[in-house]
C-alpha cells in the first residue's frame, strides 16, 4: 500500500484511477483545481467522489493563474467551447497551456508534504493527439523532473497513458464507477450537453466499450 495524490478532475478517467487505486488497497487523497474554468460542475463531482471513498479532497485556487491563461475555450469566455466534433484541429481550442505540468507539479509538493512519493494522473491515449502534456514523454519527463527535483524516489502513475478512453470505461465498470457521477461536459448546464467535443467522445467511449452509458444528455 502507498500513499498516492490523485489529480482528480470529476471524469470518468480520473474517477476511473480514483477507484482502481482504492481497490488496489493504496491510501489516496484526490485534488482538484480551480483554474478559472469555466464551471466547477467537474470538481464538484470529484469531491462527492471523494466523499463516496471516504477520502481526503482539497480544491487548489489557481483561479487567478487561470485568468492569464487566455486563449482557451475552457478558461477563456471569449473563445467558444468547440461543438459536434472532436477531431484535433477543433480541440486545440480545448488546450490549456502546460496545464498538466502546472497542477503535476503543485500535487508533488503536497504529496510530498503528506509523505507521499507518488502522484497518479489519468491521461489517455486519446489525449496524445492534441494535448502535449498528455503523452508519455511527458510522464517520462516529469518523472525525471521530479526524481530530480526531490533528489529521492519519486513516482508518477499513469496507468492509462497508453489507453483508449473506451479501455477505461470497460474498467471502471468491472470496478463499479457510478459513471452518472462523473462530469465531461466542457459546457456545464444542468445534464450534459451531449454536444460538445468532449460529450461527443464520453458518448463513443461507451458504445466502444459495450457498457451502458447512464448520462443524461440534453441533445442525445
Ligand atoms: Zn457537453
Amino acid at each position: 500500500m502507498s500513499k498516492i495524490i490523485v489529480l482528480a478532475g470529476g471524469g470518468l478517467d480520473s474517477t476511473t484511477l480514483a477507484y482502481m487505486l482504492a481497490d488496489d488497497g493504496h491510501d489516496i487523497d484526490l485534488l482538484s483545481f480551480d483554474y478559472g474554468q469555466r464551471h466547477h460542475k467537474e470538481t464538484y463531482y470529484a469531491f462527492r467522489t471523494a466523499v463516496r471513498l471516504d477520502v481526503r479532497h482539497d480544491m487548489v485556487d489557481l483561479s487567478e493563474v487561470g485568468r492569464l491563461l487566455t486563449g482557451s475555450a475552457l478558461t477563456d469566455r471569449n473563445v467558444e467551447v468547440p461543438i459536434g466534433t472532436y477531431d484535433a484541429e477543433t480541440m486545440k481550442a480545448t488546450v490549456v497551456p502546460n496545464r498538466n505540468a502546472i497542477f503535476a507539479n503543485i500535487a508533488a509538493g503536497i504529496a510530498a508534504s503528506r509523505g507521499a512519493k507518488i502522484i497518479a494522473m489519468a491521461v489517455h491515449a486519446g489525449d496524445h493527439v492534441v494535448y502535449p502534456d498528455c503523452r508519455p514523454m511527458f510522464i517520462s519527463a516529469l518523472r525525471v523532473l521530479l526524481l530530480t527535483s526531490f533528489d529521492s524516489d519519486f513516482d508518477v502513475y499513469a496507468p492509462f497513458v497508453t489507453m483508449h478512453k473506451y479501455q477505461i470505461v470497460k474498467l471502471g465498470a468491472k470496478l463499479g464507477v457510478p459513471f452518472s457521477k462523473t462530469w465531461s461536459c466542457y459546457v456545464g448546464g444542468e445534464k450534459h450537453c451531449g454536444e460538445c467535443s468532449t460529450c461527443i467522445e464520453r458518448k463513443e467511449a461507451f458504445i466502444a466499450a459495450g457498457v451502458t452509458d447512464p448520462t443524461e444528455y440534453e441533445q442525445c
